[in-house]
């Protein structure tokens, strides 16, 4: 599952679309895991995004029980994209391997509460995010904005490769 920040440019604009459309939009897209959720809260608390988790979103529709929740959730079953806000600016591939994904799921799961953090799950969580995201990967690689992030590091360390990123777009 994805995440996403917007950052708005101006404040004269009234309807959200209009916001939206003037915003920079920026996808961060990586396994279970991976660490983007980290890196979400230091962006927002660094450059003032906005920060929508699609997984939260997500979840939080589904598990009301809504008619918009069913059709979301069926959509994701089938490991299409579900549609949300806009074209991205640039997107952030957080990219750490599976072996790692794994430990920091298991670690999360001792404190999180998170029924999904446990080890069968965690499997099927793995596979669901390789088969849908790479072709979002690929698609956005073909407009050439994406930008891979070694996510085995530290979280210091892999924050600064994501701000060389963030600091080129300004
Ligand atoms: P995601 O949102 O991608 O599922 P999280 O940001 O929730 O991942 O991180 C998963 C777990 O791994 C959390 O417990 C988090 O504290 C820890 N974590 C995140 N980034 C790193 C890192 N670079 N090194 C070690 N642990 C990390
Ligand atoms: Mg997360």
């Amino acid at each position: 599952m994805g995440s996403c920040l917007s950052h708005e440019n101006t404040k004269v604009e009234n309807s959200a679309k209009e916001k939206l459309k003037n915003s920079k939009i920026i996808f961060v897209v990586g396994g279970p895991g991976s660490g983007k959720g980290t890196q979400c809260e230091k962006i927002v608390k660094k450059y003032g995004y906005t920060h929508l988790s699609t997984g939260d979103l997500l979840r939080e529709e589904v598990s009301s029980g809504s008619e918009r929740g069913k059709k979301l959730s069926e959509i994701m079953e089938k490991g299409q994209l579900v549609p949300l806000i806009g074209s991205p600016t640039l997107l952030l591939y957080i990219d750490a391997g599976s072996e790692t994904m794994v430990q920091r799921l298991l670690k999360r799961g001792e404190t999180s509460g998170r029924v999904d953090d446990n080890e069968e799950t965690i499997k099927k969580r793995l596979d669901t995010y390789y088969s849908a995201t790479e072709p979002v990967i690929k698609f956005y690689e073909g407009r050439g904005i994406v930008r891979k992030i070694n996510a085995e590091g530290s979280v210091e360390e892999v924050f600064e490769e994501v701000c060389t990123h963030l600091d080129a777009l300004k």
